[in-house]
C-alpha cells in the first residue's frame, strides 16, 4: 500500500505554491496525494490552468465551501477566522471518512496541514490514527517571533497587544537580526493577529513534525533556539529539481490563481546576459497612483531592461493606471506581464536583480537563482525577510520611502545603480552566488535540509504498529 498523504494549504498563492512543492517532492518517494481546497479556490486554479496538468499521483479534491483565495487582505481576521472554521477539524475528519470509505488500498497515512489549518486538527488526526505534521512556508525566524512573542511581553519588551513598547531598532530575541519596532510581523493587523501568531505556537508545540520551507544554513541560530521547544524541520528551499540543475523548464505547473504568461521568456531570450530588473509585487502586493507612477519613472529612468508585473489588481481601487506616454517611451526596452511564470523568469540568464516585495517565496526563490534583490517590503513578515536579505546574508539593498511614504523614482534608479556598477553592487553579487550554491546544497543527497526530509519520509511511511 502507498503512503497517502492528505495535504491542506492555506488558500493565499504564497502557500499553495510551495505546499504543491512538497506535493511533487514526496510523489516523487512514492506517495498518493490529495490536495485538498475550498471549492471557490479549487475552481479558480483549475480555471486558470490546463486540467490534469499538475502531477499524476497528486488528487486536487474541494471541499464543499465557498472561500475565495487570500489575495486581498481586505477583512484579513473575518476571512482567517471563516477559513478555520470552513476548513475545520470536522470537515477534515468527513474527508478522511470519505477517502477511506472509497479507497480499501489507499487509505490516508497521514496529513500535512499549513501551519495556519493546524487549529484543532491533532484530535482528528488522533481519532484516525494519522500522524500530523504541520507546514510552515516561510522562514523559521518568523514562527521563532511569534513563538516567543509572549514572552517578549512577560519581558516588558511588547505590549499586550503585542505592540512594542520602544519606538527603536530592537534585537528582539537573542538569535535573530534587530528589526525595527515597526517591522515586527503581526503588526498589520493589529492584535487578532499577535494573539493567533501565541495561539498557533502553543498549537504546533504538541505537533511532533513541523517543516519549514527554509533551510537550516540561512538561520542556525534561530533553528537550534527554537529546536529546544518545537519539532523544526526545515526542508527547503522546496524548488523543483530542474531548476536546480539550471534546466530552466519544467513540465510541472504551479497552482496558479491567475494565468501566466509565457510569452515574457522569449523576450527574455533576446535581452543581454544579467541585463534586466525584473519586478513584482507578489499576489498581494498593492500600490497607490502616485507610487505606481513614481516606480514607472524610476524604471524609464534606469534606461534599462525590465520585465515588469502588473497584476490588474495592483493599483488600489482600480486597473493599473501607467503615466502617460510611459508605454510608448520603453516600447523597445520594457515587457509587461499580468502574471510572470516566476521561477524560468528568476533562472533566466538574462535577469539582473529583482525588485521584490520579499515574499518569502519570491526571497528564496531569489536566492536559489543566486539573484540579487532590492527590497520593498509592505506588510508581515516582508520586513523581516527583508532584515535578513539585506543585513545578514548582504543579498540586496533596501528602496527607502520619503516621508510621505513614497518610494521615489531616484530611490530605484539608485538602488539599480548600486547593484549594477558600485564595490557594493559587485559584493552583493558575489554573496548572492554563493548562497545559491548553499542553498542547492542543503537539498542535494546528504544536505540539511535533504537529510530531514528524508527522515520524514521514512518516519511517515513506517506503519502505525511497526
Ligand atoms: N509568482 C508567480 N508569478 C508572478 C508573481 C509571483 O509565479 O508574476 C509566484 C512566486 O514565484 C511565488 C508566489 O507566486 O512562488 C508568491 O509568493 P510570495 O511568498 O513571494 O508572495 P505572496 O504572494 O505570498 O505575497
Amino acid at each position: 500500500m502507498a503512503p497517502h498523504a492528505l495535504l491542506i494549504p492555506l488558500p493565499a498563492q504564497g502557500h499553495i505554491n510551495p505546499m504543491m512543492q512538497l506535493a511533487w517532492k514526496l510523489v516523487s518517494h512514492g506517495f498518493l496525494i490529495t490536495f485538498l481546497n475550498s471549492d471557490s479556490t479549487h475552481n479558480r486554479i483549475h480555471k486558470a490552468n490546463t486540467l490534469n496538468s499538475f502531477f499524476d499521483n497528486i488528487r486536487m479534491i474541494s471541499a464543499p465551501f465557498e472561500f475565495p483565495p487570500l489575495d486581498s487582505l481586505e477583512g484579513i481576521e473575518n476571512r482567517i477566522e471563516s477559513l478555520i472554521k470552513g476548513l475545520g477539524p470536522s470537515v477534515i475528519d468527513k474527508v478522511i471518512q470519505e477517502i477511506n470509505a472509497r479507497e480499501e488500498e489507499n487509505k490516508v497515512t497521514c496529513i500535512i496541514a499549513d501551519v495556519w489549518m493546524c487549529f484543532g486538527l491533532q484530535a482528528v488526526a488522533t481519532l484516525h490514527e494519522l500522524p500530523l505534521a504541520a507546514f510552515h512556508t516561510a522562514l523559521v525566524s518568523l514562527f521563532a517571533i511569534r513563538y516567543f512573542s509572549a514572552h517578549l511581553v512577560s519581558l516588558g519588551i511588547l505590549h499586550s497587544d503585542g505592540i512594542p513598547k520602544e519606538d527603536k531598532k530592537t534585537k528582539y530575541l537573542p538569535c535573530m537580526p534587530a528589526l525595527h519596532s515597526g517591522d515586527l510581523p503581526w503588526l498589520w493587523a493589529g492584535e487578532y493577529m499577535f494573539r493567533k501568531g501565541i495561539r498557533m505556537g502553543e498549537e504546533i508545540k504538541d505537533i511532533k513534525w513541523v517543516l519549514f520551507n527554509s533551510f537550516i544554513e540561512i538561520e542556525a541560530p534561530v533553528v537550534e533556539t527554537l529546536s529546544k521547544e518545537v519539532g523544526v524541520y526545515p526542508i527547503g528551499p522546496l524548488i523543483p529539481p530542474e531548476f536546480l540543475i539550471d534546466s530552466r523548464t519544467s513540465t510541472k505547473v504551479l497552482p496558479s490563481f491567475r494565468k501566466t504568461d509565457t510569452d515574457c521568456l522569449q523576450w527574455l531570450d533576446k535581452q543581454c546576459a544579467h541585463s534586466v530588473i525584473y519586478i513584482s509585487f507578489g499576489s498581494t502586493g498593492i500600490l497607490s497612483e502616485k507610487q505606481l507612477e513614481e516606480l514607472a519613472l524610476g524604471l524609464e529612468a534606469t534606461q534599462r531592461p525590465f520585465l515588469w508585473v502588473v497584476r490588474s489588481d495592483l493599483m488600489k481601487g482600480s486597473e493599473a493606471n501607467l503615466p502617460v506616454g510611459f508605454l510608448e517611451q520603453v516600447r523597445d526596452r520594457g515587457c509587461i506581464v499580468s502574471w510572470a511564470p516566476q521561477l524560468e523568469v528568476l533562472s533566466h540568464p538574462s535577469i539582473a536583480c529583482f525588485v521584490t516585495h520579499c515574499g518569502w517565496n519570491s526571497v528564496q526563490e531569489s536566492i536559489t537563482m543566486g539573484v540579487p534583490m532590492l527590497c520593498w517590503p509592505y506588510f508581515a513578515d516582508q520586513f523581516l525577510n527583508r532584515a535578513y536579505v539585506v543585513d545578514v546574508w548582504k543579498l540586496g539593498l533596501p528602496l527607502n520611502a520619503n516621508s510621505q511614504g513614497i518610494i521615489k523614482q531616484g530611490e530605484i534608479v539608485k538602488g539599480v545603480e548600486i547593484l549594477q556598477e558600485s564595490e557594493q553592487g559587485l559584493e552583493i553579487r558575489e554573496e548572492a552566488k554563493k548562497l545559491k550554491i548553499i542553498a542547492r546544497d542543503a537539498v542535494k543527497d546528504g544536505g540539511s535540509s535533504w537529510n530531514n526530509f528524508n527522515l520524514f519520509v521514512t518516519a511517515m511511511k513506517r506503519q502505525p504498529n511497526e
